[in-house]
């Protein structure tokens, strides 16, 4: 029932979330306005004063919302991965706009501010507990980072490990970011220049029946996505922007290909979309959170993230 509810939602789903303004740093008007549940308008300046232009996404997120209500509606996706679907969940935006507070959570976590990874692992555990008397689970996560389109690097848990609760993973991670040998903002720097992707493996055997279904899901916290040409990048800075510009281009023409139903899917073009093309289109469900900042010195970023939201949306 819950993957019939999803298909009806279609595969495809963007949500769009604004990043409210931070303590400390100078705060100002938002150029960013929440309209409804499915609807924002920009300011931009334009000849004659101000000009407001709509984007419409599956939902909208404000300043306010907090982790809980923005990962309400992710739920059904978890059982669908209990039901044997792939499902990708990527958190896209320019560096500073919110993604890894939306995928983990701030620094100092709490059971509140904890973020989309942990609940999707709390919830897969609940559910699969749920159903241990029909059928049985096991689970294991994969940490890979992809970094100017190479993966694995720096990754100790690059392998499968199996793993029974959130606790674990949690500690895994933990041990993950430990083990990384750069300094602490030298990694701050460098995860907003690479795609780190947290994949999580379900095997289920139904006891009754012994056959097998599979489901995996992917928790991709994307590389900052400003762009290249504005950051005057020399050297190997530029070298790692054109990575990332090419390869979020490159997810961007695979999911705007499935969102328009074509028939060819260009997934070679990167080793991020080769590395996700299992669980990129056919059965597979794809959420996408996009982050917006309400800054008007990020209007521009804030403006290009929103027209490559609505490139891959289907609204
Ligand atoms: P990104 O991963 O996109 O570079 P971060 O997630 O690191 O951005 O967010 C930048 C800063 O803004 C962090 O200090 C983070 O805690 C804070 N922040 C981001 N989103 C929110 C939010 N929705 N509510 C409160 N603070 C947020
Ligand atoms: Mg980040």
């Amino acid at each position: 029932l819950y993957n019939q509810v999803q298909d009806l939602k279609g595969n495809i789903r963007v949500y769009c979330r604004i990043r409210p303004f931070l303590p400390g740093q100078p705060s100002g008007s938002s150029i960013v306005e929440v309209i409804d549940e499915k609807t924002l308008t920009v300011l931009t300046p334009s000849k004659h004063g101000k000009g407001k232009k709509s984007f419409t996404f599956n939902r909208v997120f404000g300043p306010s919302a907090n982790q809980e209500e923005v990962f309400s509606d992710t739920q059904p996706l978890i059982r669908s991965v209990l039901d044997g679907y792939n499902v990708c969940i990527f958190a896209y935006g320019q560096t500073g706009s919110g993604k890894t507070h939306t995928m983990t959570g701030p620094r100092e976590l709490t059971k509140e501010s904890i973020g989309v990874n942990y609940r999707a692992l709390s919830d897969l555990f609940l559910i699969s507990e749920q159903r241990k008397d029909s059928i049985s689970y096991d689970v294991s996560v994969q940490m890979i980072e992809i970094y100017n389109e190479q993966s694995g690097v720096n990754v100790p848990s690059a392998n499968l490990v199996p793993v029974t609760s959130t606790t674990e993973v949690l500690n895994l991670m933990n041990i993950g970011m430990k083990n990384r040998v750069v300094g602490s903002t030298a990694m701050n720097d460098r995860s907003s220049r690479s795609h780190s992707c947290l994949t999580v493996h379900v095997q289920g055997r139904d006891l009754s029946s012994g056959s097998v279904l599979r489901g995996c899901m992917h928790l991709v916290d994307l590389a900052g996505s400003e762009r290249a040409d504005k950051t005057e990048a020399v050297g190997e800075r530029l070298k790692e922007a054109q990575h990332i510009n090419r390869s979020l281009s490159a997810l961007g023409d695979v999911i705007s290909s499935l969102a328009q139903k074509n028939s060819h899917v260009p997934y070679r073009n990167s080793k991020l979309t080769q590395l996700l093309q299992d669980s990129l289109g056919g059965q597979a469900k794809t959420l996408m959170f996009i982050h917006i900042s309400p800054e008007p010195n990020a209007l521009g970023e804030t403006i290009s993230t929103l027209k490559f939201a609505e490139r891959v949306s289907t609204v």
